[in-house]
């Protein structure tokens, strides 16, 4: 007897809202329910199954850690963290590496490393200036900077010293920024709010205007990065350098894992004891991520997400053509939103999608989100089309 959605409602908080299919087990852009069928994954677990499910170099790498050591925590360092340490700061901006668990807790290191430079260099330089719209996590400390305030209602007394301004408002960012401010925090593309992609004359004028203000320029790249975009991280899409990179998601392919990328001379502020994780770093997370940016940094691997992005905007553009159900595409690499048409809903279509065997993601009311594995099969991105057809019949009715 297999155990039903129903115990979700008697034995969990009620704070999510899971559907009544429940996957069992998957094999690469597809997973089964518990009746065997079969579902084409467009949603990657959030941007987090980077190589879709049960990949064996993945499988190789947890199986074989598994074997020799799982945790030490970090009163000693270990093999597969410092490797993949060394990985990232090879292929990154970055000089110098903080690992945690999750994307909250790689922008609440960031946010940390942030306020406290800013008041070593000066008491009260430690605002902090950030998008509304923004996504940066769940603790206290990110639903304060991130800009949905539906978030961090009810929550209050929230940490304090934080302005939002509107995204992509070059005028904006200009008239908040002072020098007062300890660091300007964005996503290159609006994740969770719509697939919202940053112009690159934006984030050029805030990697200017937060030098000029002497604050970081923080890029949260928890949903952006590890491929996702075609580039390991969106910033060298853009071409332009933040002075501290939040990753997760997609950093461990499903194990979790997370990371905070900084210079030298800016982690130099976090010495011993001012910061901590007993996880961060955990052998198991770093052996598996360091496979993970094995098979991203792969020629092919890159060339399969720009061949992928095409064949998915192609079909989106033939479905949008035949159904009318959105009006625009936008997005990079296998990070996709469909901008549904008024009346539409994101949801009606999350549903219907999963009625017909695929399975998509809502980025807001009016966004259809798409993150397959960078992986996908041109045959399984083409199976995954051909059901959400089946879905925009139902939904257009
Ligand atoms: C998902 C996400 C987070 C939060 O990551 P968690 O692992 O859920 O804590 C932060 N920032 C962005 C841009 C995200 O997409």
């Amino acid at each position: 007897m297999s155990i039903s959605r129903d115990v979700f409602d008697t034995v969990m908080v009620p704070n999510y809202a899971p559907s009544a299919i429940i996957p069992v087990r998957g094999e690469g852009a597809r997973w089964f329910d518990q009746n065997g069928r079969d579902y084409l994954d467009f949603a990657a677990g959030i941007a987090v199954n980077t190589l879709g499910h049960a990949h064996p170099a993945l499988v190789a790498a947890i199986t074989e850690q598994a074997q020799k050591l799982w945790h030490v925590s970090n009163v000693l360092t270990n093999e597969p963290a410092l490797k993949l340490a060394q990985k990232l700061v090879a292929n990154t901006f970055a000089e110098r590496v903080f690992f945690c668990n999750s994307g909250a807790e790689a922008n609440e290191a960031a946010f940390k490393l942030a306020r406290r430079v800013g008041n070593l260099k000066d008491p009260g330089k430690n605002r902090i200036v950030a998008c509304i719209n923004g996504f940066h996590g769940r603790t206290l400390f990110t639903v304060s900077v991130g800009g949905q305030p539906k978030y961090a209602q009810s929550f209050e007394p929230l940490p304090g010293n934080i302005e939002h301004v509107p995204f992509n408002d070059v005028a904006a960012l200009e008239a908040a920024m002072g020098p007062d401010v300890c660091a300007f925090v964005v996503e290159p593309i609006q994740g969770e709010s719509g697939v919202m992609p940053a112009a690159q004359a934006y984030l050029q004028r805030a990697r200017e205007l937060t030098t000029r203000h002497d604050a970081l320029l923080i890029f949260d790249e928890v949903q952006t990065g590890n491929g996702r975009t075609g580039h390991l991280y969106a910033y060298q899409h853009f071409g332009v350098v933040p002075d501290v990179l939040s990753t997760a998601k997609g950093l461990g392919g499903g194990f979790p894992i997370g990371a905070m990328l900084t210079t030298d001379a800016l982690a130099q502020t976090l010495q011993p004891g001012t910061h901590g994780s007993t996880y961060g770093g955990n052998p198991l997370g770093c052996a598996v991520a360091g496979a993970v940016l094995d098979e991203v940094l792969k020629p092919a691997l890159q060339a399969n997400v720009q061949a992928r992005h095409r064949q998915l905007v192609a079909g989106l553009a033939s479905l949008q053509h035949d159904f009318g159900l959105w009006t625009s595409v936008r997005g990079l690499g296998l990070l996709i939103g469909a901008v549904l048409a008024p009346g539409r809903t994101a949801a009606s279509l999350v549903a219907a999608g999963l009625e017909a065997g695929v399975w998509m993601l809502q980025a807001g009311p009016e966004v259809l989100r798409f993150a397959p594995p960078l992986n996908i099969t041109e045959a399984e991105m083409a199976e995954g089309l051909a059901r959400l057809r089946v879905a925009c019949k139902v939904v257009q009715g």
